[in-house]
């Protein structure tokens, strides 16, 4: 079973995410900031990581550097809510970009590609 890494400060996304990927099939853990994130991305090991750019403590920039640093390869897919991100050069470093939106759907078959499962 794959796993992904949900990291959002918002908690209705990080809810509403889990169920749509649990649904999908995936196993999901969650983290509300980076540093959350990093921590976890040790002791969960994720086959993928979702990551949110607008959040407390540390930020998706921020924690997408330090992903990179420890795990070069794991496809992380950087998620914002305006699309305001989408030219800057410190989000080439990601796998995807999405632009938060109800519909998972494009969200979904991004991870798919990425996983290698289509
Ligand atoms: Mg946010």
């Amino acid at each position: 079973m794959k796993k992904i890494l949900v990291v959002d400060d918002e908690e209705s996304i990080r809810f509403l995410y889990k169920e749509e990927l649990e649904e999908e099939g995936y196993l999901v853990e969650c983290a509300k900031n980076g540093q959350e994130a990093l921590e976890k991305l040790t002791v969960f090991k994720p086959d993928l990581v979702s990551l949110d750019i607008k959040m407390p403590v540390m930020d998706g920039i921020e924690a997408l550097k330090r992903i990179r640093e420890k795990e070069r390869h794991l496809p992380v897919i950087l998620c914002s809510a305006y699309g305001e991100y989408k030219q800057d050069l410190t989000t080439w470093a990601s796998d995807a970009y999405v632009v938060k939106c109800a519909d998972l759907t494009n969200f979904k078959s991004i991870i798919r590609k990425l996983l290698d499962l289509s």
